[in-house]
């Protein structure tokens, strides 16, 4: 109705403001006292993380000096002028704030829309202040590429206080038309998934980044306890009799285990996470989720943990595909995506 009329006032307030801006920039006590303009308080974390990451966009304190000022300003001018609704207020102190910060404003707005991703879990191509957030909440995952490339057949108890013991360490299997062995499909897999957590905000810490190296089971599943990680995941590609044998299948203790039956639930939906995820974008079938007390591996682990099994490297296809680059992205890209809903409800632990 005074539609007119009100842009009016509003570009009369925005001249002042600019007026009052030029004048005050720099000391502006108002700053300090600056409560926000009515009807736009801070309304979260976010709002507070949002500041952090205008802070660390540069010009920090100018930023957050001018635009607490506009919003000061148009406070009061609107309070004075008109005693225009709430809402009307609001949009006075964005406009304020926009043409007074300038290219400030727009950072401002471009660190609140990275940093809502970033909270989302949803990843991409996002300003640095996106990483930076997530490096700080995201959790440290410890990663363990399966095998090496000598297996030890050296013995060792197959849990905490075991009287039954295992090898420590098997050769695993290889790629029947590849020929690639187990342990190198499992590093090149490994390594890849920790260059992408990290891109994603995680913390990662390898069990082994080489072949040439001679770490038990056990002690495998020590580096995770010693982490504390917030997730262990046990990089492995499967081997059956049967040339048909396909698919994926993650591996996890049973809730009746006697060394860690209590972290059941959590290996459980890491082990579920991972498997969908990893399926749903590689299109490699989905097996099953296998509950066992065999693993030694699993067995000494004191924080969530899983096996995946990507695919059969005695089947020829699965084994040819587990080879193709454009095919191991999507491969790493399923169990980041599995990790990232795990976490998606948890509060990372504290490091
Ligand atoms: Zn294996």
């Amino acid at each position: 109705m005074c539609k007119i009329r009100t842009e009016t006032r509003l570009c009369f307030l925005l001249v002042m403001i600019l007026a009052v801006m030029l004048a005050g920039c720099g000391s502006s006590p108002a700053a300090e006292s600056g409560s926000a303009a009515g009807g736009n308080p801070p309304k979260s974390e976010e709002t507070a993380d949002t500041a952090k990451s205008t802070e660390k966009a540069g010009g920090a304190a100018q930023a957050e000096t001018a635009r607490a000022a506009a919003a000061d300003t148009a406070a009061d001018a609107m309070k004075g002028a008109s005693g225009e609704t709430a809402s009307a207020g609001e949009t006075g102190v964005q406009t304020a704030s926009a043409a007074a910060t300038g290219s400030t404003a727009s950072t401002a707005a471009a660190s609140t829309a990275s940093t809502e991703r970033a909270a989302s879990g949803v990843t991409g191509s996002t300003a640095e202040q996106a990483k930076e957030y997530a490096a700080q909440s995201r959790g440290l995952i410890v990663i363990d590429p399966g095998h090496q490339q000598y297996g030890n057949p050296d013995q060792e108890p197959v849990g905490p206080g075991a009287s039954e013991t295992k090898a420590k360490v098997s050769g695993g299997t290889s790629g029947v038309s590849t020929g690639v062995p187990e342990y190198q499909l499992t590093l090149d897999i490994g390594l890849q998934l920790r260059d992408e957590l990290e891109a994603r905000g995680y913390t990662v810490i390898m069990t082994r980044e080489t072949n040439e190296v001679d770490i038990s089971n056990s002690e495998r599943a020590a580096v995770a306890n010693e982490a504390d990680a917030d997730a262990f995941v046990r990089i492995h590609a499967n081997g059956a009799g049967s040339s048909a044998a396909n698919g994926a299948m993650t591996i996890c203790q049973t809730p009746g285990n006697v060394y860690n039956g209590d972290l059941y639930a959590d290996s459980r939906a890491l082990s579920d996470c991972i498997l969908n995820a990893y399926t749903q974008k590689t299109g490699i079938a989905y097996e099953y989720v296998w509950e066992t007390d065999t693993m030694s591996g699993i067995n000494w682990c004191r924080v969530p943990v899983t096996i995946i099994e990507m695919g059969y490297m005695t089947n020829s296809d699965e084994d040819i595909l587990m080879q193709n680059p454009q095919f191991q992205e999507k491969m790493t890209a399923g169990i980041a995506d599995g990790i990232d809903a795990f976490m998606a409800d948890r509060t990372p632990k504290e490091h």
